[in-house]
Parts: structure tokens; C-alpha cells; sequence
């Protein structure tokens, strides 16, 4: 019998090697640390977005980050003979270590000649991946974490479950039952500021009789040889100022040419991790440090040391995916605007080190590809791509992981499957991720034999199976295949009687042909009422499945034969326009990966969101929505409640619906929430169900919230997979915004 949760330590549970380390993590986050990550992440998320806003040139300052974190990489081989000669020029030590032993041994012998007794130490991820605490004290030293969340981290021997924020997952209470259990105090410790000053009174023994202080770096300058040290609470400025041994380490990526480079990332690094303009102290140091305040009876001869560390970082550098993972700066703004992280934190969305989207590459990248499986709690929503100050893809980064780890697993894959599936040679996987990644041939199957698959689908002997062999969750209502799909169905609508107001082809993608026609026959309906003349396209897997599943090479043979169909159309004049956002999503992000660029050019350029597309017309043609869509005339009122898939978010195709409704005479309530937690085929898999619904908890309170005032309002979703999470959630119908439209046409007096 598995262990309750309560009773999973989070180290325990770090490794995520095995899968089931992973199931473990997420059962024990959801029990124990849920609300406090959820209350904290959201915090941070929401004024960051705050923060972001106030900066008028922010997209092109991260045009400026990106560059110069793009050049620095690039000539980081010189950057650090540079940065050796600064430091050693300004009297200070310098030590590269080719990984985390070495870097600690260097360590280790530095604090050794000295006679160290005790170190005080500030916040820094990088002695946390080498292990570096547990060296020292290997070697008789005592090390004390001065940063308040890693006190608590050290006391409850517990790995960081944040970049930023390494103890989000701990609510006040419990960190009162953890020092009061600890520490065997009398004291009430009810509040923040009287565990703060408890611990406080511990750490100040602790700075007096440090012989040495370790840092982190948030940036080293090759020019000047100085350092950067960005905190909020100001016990770095004493770990590195108080003691006259002064120690930083960071990782080799941590190097930028110029301390002219600084102000930018000063700029991005505190609004996208804590919503603040600049945390509390930032200090620009160039050590050794001649006029610190070292204590009167102490020598003044103050000695520097920076240890830059490899570990596999000069490998990331020839990667040509994981490359991109150096320029981040980690900042945690992918943590935070991300659904999954914000439910589990990272003791569940995380490794031994580092967590979050951007965790998974840190961990293949400096320690093991298979460290990195946790990878799995991306859904490639991309709500963090816009928020990254680097603009890293990080849902790219993790479909490769993906697709290397199904390589390792291969040995347990689905070769015969796989055969039959037509998946490319290359591209190796479990039978579940093969049936998600290659939903186009399920779903065909499915409604060329429906109703009879919809019937044996529904057999709960049947459902058992599906989630023993393909890893569908039992509790999951399967959306039917439809009969008629909707390039079937679509040759029976009537031609449009009105003048032309534009030409489109609709794209049949999978998810629409073959699962939710109706949403694709609004979308004709109600462009033939306004006079814009419509045809389909092909029906063709566009990748979008394939890519989520880690099959990369299938996804990209599947994007390339569908941008030969949608080139045709738009080089004979026609706009491209897409029911589902993911899909669209594909067209306008992702195919930057699989395509030539000049084709990947033309093809996002001409793509639209089908609502989108609609109220580019009317607002172009100054149209009046109310002539067509008056939400007067809407059979379920005027009362909407509007979610838009988080894909569609990110390519900026959401506002429209929103203004279209409005515009129409609706009242609109829009979800505030990054992702509804489905996100395509994750919250269908029986190891996910839980964590998906947990994530749909927010929306749903959202719509409760948004009904208090005066009964139901009808549920609007975009994505297909957003609209079966509703229902999930609510037990209530879910409709495209095309269907709401199109039923208003379906109303017009004659
Ligand atoms: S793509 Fe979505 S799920 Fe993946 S890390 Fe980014 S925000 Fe999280
Ligand atoms: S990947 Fe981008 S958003 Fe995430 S921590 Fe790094 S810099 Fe910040």
C-alpha cells in the first residue's frame, strides 16, 4: 500500500526519475502545500503583471535582454578568461570548477585553510544543485542559511520548492508548528513579524561569529569583475560584507560583458519575479571590498573569492535546444503564471534543484536528462512565454526533454503500435502518449465508426481498458465522435445571398472535424449571414497533438504537409481561420520550429481565430454587431460567462471575443485564470486527473463568483478541451462563442 501523503517528504520525493516519485510529489502538494503555493504563485503573478505594465518600453527592453543574453553566451568562453583577469586584477581569487565536486572541494579547502568554523550563507541555487551545504559540513563546518525561507528550508531539511521563493509552500502556521517543534519554544510565534524576529535573534549570534560568508551572483560583469546580489531581506549584504572572508558562486551563464549590460536586467529581474519596481537592496559589489563594515576586533584584510561553475552548462551551450535555457536569468515569472506550478509548487512541479517549466532543463542540463521528468506538468500552455523577460520557449524546451525521455524509455515503447499508428521511426513512445500525440487517427476511426466507438466507449468494461492500456482516466466524460464530421456536414450548408465581405477557408482541425463539429458549422453560419464566403480546407493533422506528446518528428512532418494546404488557400486569396485557439497556436507560435521561415511567415500572418476574424471584418467594414448578433435576441439572455483558452491568450487572439460580445449587448464576465487545467490532453490522464481538477477549481469558483449577483449566466469557451473542463467542474453546457452567435442569426425576423 502506497505511503499516505502527509507523511511524503518532500526530499523523498525529489528524484523524479521514476514516474511514480512524481505521482507521489503531486498527491503529497495537493494534500499539504496547495493553498500556500496557490495564495503565494497568484500573489507574485498578479503583481507582476502590475509591475510589468508600469514599464512603458517592456517588450523592447526584453528584446535587449534576449540579445545580450544571446551574445554572452556566445563568447562565454572569453567572458570568462575576461572575468578571471577582472577579478584577479581587483585582488580577488578566481576558481572555474568543471562541476559541483570540484566546486565544492574548492570551497571546502579555501574554508579549511582559514580555520572556518561557521559560514553564514545567502540565498543561492547553485550551491543547492552542487550539494555544497552537505559537503561543509562533511568537513566540520557549520553552515547557516540567513535567507529567512531557507532557514526554514534547513530546518525542516526540506529542498526549495522556488527560485525565488524557495518556501512558497509554507503557510505562517505551519512554519509556527515547525519552529515550535523544533526549537522547543514557549514563545506564541502567531505572526510573521514574531517568527521573523525569532529567527532573527538565531541568525544575529549567527552573522556575529561567522568566519565566512558564501553568496550566490545574480550577474557577474567580465569588464569589471563585479557582482550582483538582488535580495529582499538584506542578509546577503551581510553574508558578504560582514565576514572578511567572502565567498560568491555561480553558475558560468551568470556572466555578462558589461557592467554597462546591468541595468537592464535590474530592470526586468524585480517586477518579473516579485512584482516590485526594485527589491529592497541591490547591490553592486566589486570585491574585495576595502571599506565594508567588518567588525572593530577583527583583521581587516579581506579576502574574495568567485567560483564559477560549470556542471554541464558549457555542454547546454553546443545543445541546440537546451542552449536557450542559459539565458535565463531566474527570475521565476514562469513559476509563477503558470497553472500547474501555482496548484503544486515545486516539490511536485520540480527536481532535486530546480522547478517550474524552466526546471526541467536546469536539471537534464547539470545533472541527469531522466531528473528531468517532471517535465510531464508542462501542458505546453504557453502562458509563460510571454512572461519570460528572455522570451525563452520553455513549452519548446519541454517537448524536447519529452521526446529524449521517451527515447530512454524506449525500451518499454509501443514499437508495433507505433508502426500501425504511422508515427515517424524516430519519434518513440509509451502507448499513451501515442494515442494522445495521435489523436487525427483516433479520431477518424472514432467517426468513421460512430455511433458504434461512441457506444463501446461508454461500456465501463471499456473505460477500465482505455485507462489501463492508454492511460485515459476512467472519470472523464469522452467527448462522442461525431457522425457527420464537419467537412461532411459543411456541404450541406447554404451558400451565402450576401454581398462578399471577405473570403476565408476554415480549417477542419482534428479536435473540430471529428469531436465538435458544431462549433465549426457556426463558424460558416455565421460568416455567410455577415457575406463573407467561405470554403474548407483539406482536413490534415496540423502537429499540435504530436507535439504535446514529445512526438516531435511526426509533429513536424504533420506541420509540414499542412502548410502546403493552407499556402494554397492563402496564395489564392483567402484568409486562414481556425475554430481551435491550440491549433491556431501552431500556426502563429510553434511552426517557427518545424517550418522554412518565409512560410512560417506568411502562414501567421493570415491566420485568424474565427471570432477574431469576424470582428476584424465589422470593425473594418464598419459594421454594427448588433445588426447580426444583438445579444437582445439571444434565447439564454444577455448573461455570459467567458473563458479563452490560454494558446489564445498568449498569440493575443482572446480580446476580440471579448469585445465582439460586448459590442453585441452582452454581459460579459471574463475567467481571470491562466489555464483551466485541461489543457488539451492532460487533465484526461488517469495520472493527472487530479492535479487537472484541482487547477479547474479556480475557474470554477470564478464562475460561482460571477453568478452570486443574479443567477446562471451561459458558459462560453473557446477551446474544446477548456469547455469539457467546465462541464467537468459545473455538469453545465459549455458553448463556442460562433455557437452563441449563430444561434442569434438562427433568431432574425424574417
Ligand atoms: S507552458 Fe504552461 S504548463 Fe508549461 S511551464 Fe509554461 S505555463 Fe507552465
Ligand atoms: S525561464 Fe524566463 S521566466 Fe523562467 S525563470 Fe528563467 S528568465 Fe525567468
Amino acid at each position: 500500500m502506497s505511503a499516505p501523503a502527509s507523511v511524503i517528504s518532500p526530499r523523498s520525493v525529489a528524484d523524479k526519475s521514476e514516474k511514480s516519485a512524481l505521482l507521489k510529489a503531486i498527491r503529497m502538494a495537493l494534500e499539504i502545500e496547495s493553498p500556500a503555493v496557490r495564495h503565494n504563485t497568484q500573489t507574485f503573478n498578479r503583481a507582476r503583471y502590475e509591475a510589468i505594465a508600469a514599464i512603458p518600453d517592456y517588450n523592447a527592453l526584453k528584446d535587449r535582454a534576449r540579445a545580450i543574453k544571446e551574445a554572452a553566451i556566445a563568447r562565454l568562453p572569453q567572458l570568462l578568461e575576461q572575468v578571471e583577469a577582472s577579478v584577479r586584477r581587483n585582488g580577488g581569487q578566481f576558481f572555474l570548477a568543471k562541476d559541483g565536486a570540484e566546486a565544492s572541494a574548492y570551497i571546502t579547502r579555501v574554508c579549511g585553510e582559514r580555520q572556518v568554523r561557521l559560514v553564514v550563507k545567502g540565498k543561492s541555487m547553485t550551491s543547492e544543485e552542487i550539494h555544497l551545504n552537505r559537503h561543509l559540513a562533511e568537513a566540520g563546518i557549520e553552515v547557516a542559511e540567513t535567507d529567512l525561507a531557507e532557514f526554514i528550508l534547513q530546518v525542516a531539511d526540506e529542498q526549495p520548492s522556488h527560485l525565488v521563493g524557495p518556501a512558497i509552500h509554507y503557510s505562517r502556521e505551519r512554519i509556527t508548528a515547525l519552529f515550535k517543534r523544533t526549537f522547543k519554544t514557549d514563545l506564541p510565534l502567531d505572526s510573521g513579524e514574531e517568527l521573523t524576529r525569532f529567527a532573527r535573534e538565531i541568525l544575529r549570534q549567527k552573522f556575529l561569529n561567522a568566519d565566512a560568508g558564501i553568496s550566490g551572483a545574480n550577474f557577474v560583469t567580465a569588464d569589471t569583475g563585479s557582482i550582483v546580489l538582488v535580495e529582499s531581506e538584506g542578509n546577503i549584504r551581510l553574508t558578504s560584507q560582514l565576514p572578511t572572508l567572502h565567498i560568491a558562486i555561480a553558475g558560468v551563464e551568470k556572466v555578462l560583458p558589461s557592467r554597462k549590460d546591468l541595468a537592464i536586467f535590474i530592470e526586468l529581474l524585480a517586477p518579473s519575479s516579485t512584482g516590485q519596481g526594485l527589491t529592497s537592496y541591490t547591490s553592486i559589489l566589486t570585491p574585495p571590498l576595502t571599506s565594508a563594515p567588518v567588525l572593530a576586533d577583527r583583521a581587516q584584510t579581506r579576502e574574495f573569492h568567485l567560483v564559477l561553475v560549470d556542471n554541464g552548462r558549457l555542454g547546454m551551450r553546443e545543445d541546440p535546444v537546451l542552449h536557450e535555457t542559459l539565458y535565463c536569468i531566474r527570475c521565476s515569472a514562469c513559476l509563477n503564471s503558470c497553472a500547474n506550478f501555482q496548484t503544486v509548487g515545486g516539490h511536485a512541479f520540480g527536481g532535486e534543484t530546480y522547478s517550474g517549466g524552466i526546471g526541467g532543463s536546469w536539471e537534464a542540463g547539470t545533472n541527469d536528462l531522466l531528473k528531468a521528468r517532471f517535465n510531464e506538468l508542462c501542458t505546453g500552455c504557453t502562458r509563460c512565454i510571454n512572461q519570460c523577460p528572455v522570451r525563452i520557449d520553455i513549452p519548446w524546451l519541454n517537448s524536447n526533454l519529452r521526446e529524449r525521455i521517451n527515447q530512454r524509455d524506449a525500451a518499454h515503447s509501443a514499437g508495433f503500435l507505433q508502426k500501425v499508428l504511422g508515427s515517424q521511426a524516430e519519434d518513440k513512445a509509451s502507448i499513451p502518449k501515442i494515442f494522445f500525440g495521435r489523436y487525427d487517427l483516433f479520431g477518424k476511426w472514432g467517426a468513421r465508426l460512430a455511433p458504434l466507438s461512441n457506444w463501446a466507449s461508454r461500456l465501463p468494461g471499456n473505460r477500465n481498458l482505455m485507462e489501463g492500456i492508454f492511460g485515459v482516466d476512467r472519470r472523464r466524460d469522452l467527448p462522442p465522435f461525431a457522425a457527420k464530421t464537419l467537412a461532411h456536414a459543411a456541404q450541406k450548408v447554404a451558400p451565402a445571398g450576401r454581398p462578399n465581405r471577405g473570403r476565408v477557408a476554415v480549417f477542419p482541425d482534428i479536435f473540430t472535424n471529428y469531436g465538435s463539429p458544431e462549433r465549426g458549422l457556426a463558424a460558416i453560419e455565421v460568416f455567410r449571414e455577415v457575406g463573407i464566403e467561405v470554403v474548407l480546407t483539406d482536413v490534415s493533422a496540423d502537429g499540435r497533438a504530436s507535439l504535446s506528446q514529445g512526438l516531435i518528428q511526426t509533429a513536424k512532418k504533420q506541420a509540414e504537409k499542412t502548410s502546403r494546404i493552407l499556402l494554397k488557400h492563402i496564395r489564392e486569396g483567402r484568409e486562414i481561420v481556425v475554430i481551435e485557439p491550440s491549433v491556431l497556436a501552431m500556426f502563429r507560435l510553434d511552426n517557427r520550429h518545424f517550418l522554412e521561415r518565409n512560410s512560417f511567415e506568411e502562414i501567421r500572418a493570415h491566420s485568424f481565430e474565427a471570432v477574431e476574424y469576424l470582428w476584424r471584418v465589422l470593425q473594418e467594414r464598419q459594421l454594427d454587431p448588433q445588426e447580426f448578433f444583438s445579444a437582445s435576441r439571444h434565447p439564454l439572455g444577455t448573461r455570459l460567462f467567458y473563458h479563452s483558452h490560454c494558446q489564445q491568450k498568449t498569440i493575443g487572439a482572446a480580446e476580440p471575443t471579448e469585445s465582439l460580445l460586448r459590442a453585441a449587448g452582452f454581459d460579459v464576465v471574463t475567467s481571470r485564470v491562466e489555464c483551466c487545467g485541461m489543457a488539451g490532453s492532460f487533465g484526461y490522464k488517469k495520472e493527472f486527473y487530479d492535479l487537472s481538477m484541482a487547477v479547474g477549481e479556480d475557474l470554477f469558483n470564478q464562475v460561482r463568483g460571477a453568478e452570486l449577483d443574479g443567477g446562471l449566466r451561459t458558459l462560453v469557451a473557446t477551446g474544446i478541451s477548456c469547455q469539457e473542463q467546465i462541464h467537468a467542474g459545473l455538469q453545465r453546457k459549455v458553448f463556442h462563442p460562433m455557437e452563441v452567435l449563430a444561434k442569434i442569426t438562427r433568431t432574425k425576423p424574417d
